[in-house]
């Protein structure tokens, strides 16, 4: 068996199920064991149930009083009932559509039932839909870690699992190279079946390691953009200092930092590369325009890219607005995907003819087509970098070009150093001073029929909300909200009156693209979406956002989350619901409640994260890591780089040229960082 085989070779596995994998992207039995678990299940030890252990997974010791054995049916469900006892002590089990389970459960034998211990107001012990073992059964698998794999319709975990098991140890892994405590492959081994948690942290911190020197060593070997000359030097211009006197605001201290970082850059005659870190809502767009319009009154083309149609339509309008609001004399055009092929080709021939000086659209923007007479300007919105081959393909376009991302993920210095290599930062940590804060509630789910009276409320004041739902639908994990089913439920619980929809990352472009525009328009009253919907996108109308599951995202995530609200004169709010009601989660989801400040947010995220957040929901996805966080494997991250800085010293090129040459396995090669 070879590690390139297609997926259909492993036994078990026919068209079907291999239909379903290709759906999670695996192909090959490569992207089978890089398929990591998302979290585990341990068969801990049974116990004697206490009060104390309300609403915890438990495995108890129990007989059957099976005479207690009784079946009703409801609509489609057969519930039946039975009463278990473990130390002289009831607990009441309730289970679905087994009615069989009469005749196969014993009197006379000892079984153990897992499940979430309910202890209700009188004390009883109750349990819904436990899973019963054998005794026998289940000292066999006691003290294990079973994997829970990410999984999609139609694939079980129990497939998932066994075709890992089969290919796990049969095929040969070649090592990375790196040196370590333990070997890539021991590692990659002991992530799917560990023999405890500790041994899953270690194997788990191996990967991200490799991960992060495979990121490192490719972000550093090209970038050599550096210090290449400008060839014309371009001059500061009256049209922004116009523009600036006819604001009707004043730019924060932070805004005119920033933009005299941008402006020393575009006139020293090198090539700028730059990154704007600034928190939602903190005045990035002007700081583009204001590039945009330096850079058309030397004469030079400029473009600004967006990730969505949506974004760019809004960017286009706005400039379009100030443009025509305060006679700046720009010639702007607007290039997107969806437009018809004819317009497309006007607007092609129009920016190579040199028509336009500034162009605003989403990859369309970087098409082979769109040939440029002159540009100068490259910025990108809502982007954490450019990529090694995106940098080269606009470098293609234009000589010289001045690079310009703008991201509102407030990385703390110390990781953005790390990560983000020759790019300077220019950081916008202020707000404008005309919000109104928005209101934050932390609580748990007893709360929620009151929340759905709130958004029911606001939107009755002809306002909108987001409801956030970790999952898109139901299938990885039963614990979490998931944005299909919860737009039905939420159907039901608003009335026929409250317009719902749904958005999430499986969809098509096209119709995210659709629902966003309607929900912009104030033709959706409440958007149920995972965490896709856009940054930038600004719907002043939006004053609630209540997230599901808060205790599962990041803090930095959950802040900019937040930020889709209070974006207008109204006053907003923030719910976060959680289920999980410890001190723990409460510490936490209190940071989001003392302060607004993005960095502060995430140099407390970075604090309070730990080990015991490996399975929470990833945050730094962005940077195209299979399990690397930014955030949770901060120290990790801080490793590998000093590991890189080593291996590139001149005296360690044999050593560098050997972990390149390891790296460069096509076992390992699963992401090339360089096209993200
Ligand atoms: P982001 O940084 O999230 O992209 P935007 O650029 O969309 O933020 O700005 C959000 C809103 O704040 C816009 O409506 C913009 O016009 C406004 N704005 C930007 N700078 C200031 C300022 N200095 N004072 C007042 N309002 C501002
Ligand atoms: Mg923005």
């Amino acid at each position: 068996m070879n590690i390139t085989d297609d997926i259909i070779s492993i036994k078990g596995v026919g068209e079907k199920t291999a239909t379903c994998f290709h759906k999670l992207n695996i192909f090959n039995i490569r992207d089978l064991i890089f398929h990591i678990p998302r979290s585990f299940t341990l068969y801990e030890g049974p116990v004697i149930p206490t009060p104390s252990d309300n609403g915890e997974t438990k495995a108890v010791r129990v007989y059957f009083k099976m005479n207690s054995f009784s079946s009703v049916k409801k609509g489609h469900l057969n519930i039946s009932h039975v009463t278990a006892v473990c130390n002289g002590k009831n607990i009441y089990l309730s289970i679905f559509n087994m009615p069989y389970l009469k005749k196969q459960l014993k009197t006379d034998r000892e079984y153990v039932i897992r499940g979430t211990l309910e202890v209700g107001k009188q004390g009883a012990f109750s349990m819904l839909q436990p899973a019963i073992f054998t005794y026998e059964q289940y000292e066999e698998i006691a003290g294990t870690l079973l994997p829970q794999y990410p999984l999609v319709k139609g694939l079980t975990n129990a497939a998932v699992t066994k075709a890992v098991r089969q290919v796990i140890d049969a095929i040969d892994i070649p090592d990375d190279g790196l040196i370590g405590d333990t070997d890539f492959a021991s590692a990659l081994r002991s992530i799917h079946f560990p023999q405890d948690m500790d041994s899953f942290i270690g194997a788990r911190k191996r990967i991200v390691f490799h991960e992060f020197v495979s990121f490192l060593l490719q972000m550093r070997s090209d970038n050599n953009t550096g210090n290449i000359a400008f060839n014309e030097m371009m001059v500061e211009t009256a049209q922004t200092t116009r523009l600036l006197e006819a604001l009707p605001y004043k730019l924060t201290g932070a805004q005119q930092k920033c933009w005299a970082d941008i402006l020393k850059d575009m006139t020293s005659g090198k090539c700028m590369n730059r990154m704007i870190q600034g928190d939602v809502g903190s005045g990035k767009t002007i700081i583009a325009f204001l590039a945009l319009i330096l850079n058309a009154s030397n004469a030079h083309q400029g473009c600004l890219m967006a990730p969505t149609e949506v974004l760019a339509k809004q960017h286009f309008e706005n400039l379009c607005e100030l443009n025509d609001r305060f006679g700046i004399g720009l010639k702007p055009v607007l290039l997107l995907g969806s437009m018809s092929a004819k317009a497309k080709n006007e607007s092609y021939k129009e920016i190579e003819n040199g028509e336009h000086d500034v162009i605003i659209g989403t990859h369309a923007v970087f098409q082979k087509k769109v040939i440029y007479k002159d540009l100068t300007l490259v910025i990108t919105d809502e982007q954490h970098r450019f990529g090694v081959k995106q940098r080269e393909s606009i470098i293609e376009k234009g000589d010289c070009v001045h690079l310009m991302v703008m991201s509102a993920t407030p990385i703390p210095r110390s990781l953005a150093m790390i990560v983000y290599g020759d790019t300077s930062i220019s950081v916008i940590n202020e707000m404008p001073v005309n919000r109104i804060p928005i209101k934050n509630a932390v609580v748990g789910r007893g709360y929620r029929r009151k929340a759905y009276e709130f958004i029911n409320d606001e939107i009755k004041k002809g306002n909108q909300a987001y409801v956030i739902c970790p999952q898109v639908e139901e299938g990885e994990d039963s614990d979490l909200e998931n944005v299909v089913d919860y737009a039905a439920k939420l159907e039901q619980e608003l009335g026929p009156a409250i317009n719902i929809a749904f958005l999430h990352g499986k969809m098509s472009t096209d119709m995210k693209n659709r629902i966003m525009s309607e929900f912009k328009d104030g033709n959706i009253d409440v958007l149920v979406s995972t965490t896709v919907i856009e940054v930038g996108i600004d719907v002043k109308n939006a004053t609630v956002m209540l997230i599901e599951n808060a205790e599962r995202f990041g803090l930095a995530q959950l802040h900019q989350l937040r930020g889709r609200v209070g974006r207008g004169d109204k006053q907003s709010y923030c719910i976060f619901m959680t289920a999980k009601e410890d001190e723990k989660t409460n510490e936490r989801l209190n940071v989001l409640k003392s302060t607004n400040d993005g960095f502060k947010i995430a140099d407390e995220d970075l604090r309070l994260r730990g080990p015991g957040d490996l399975f929470g929901i990833r945050q730094s996805g962005e940077f195209g890591f299979l399990i690397g966080d930014i955030y949770n494997d901060a120290d990790v991250l801080r490793e590998a780089d000093l590991y890189v800085q080593n291996i590139m010293k001149p005296e360690n090129s044999d050593e560098l040229a050997r972990v390149n040459e390891r790296l460069n396995d096509t076992c390992f090669n699963t992401v090339d960082f360089r096209s993200i």
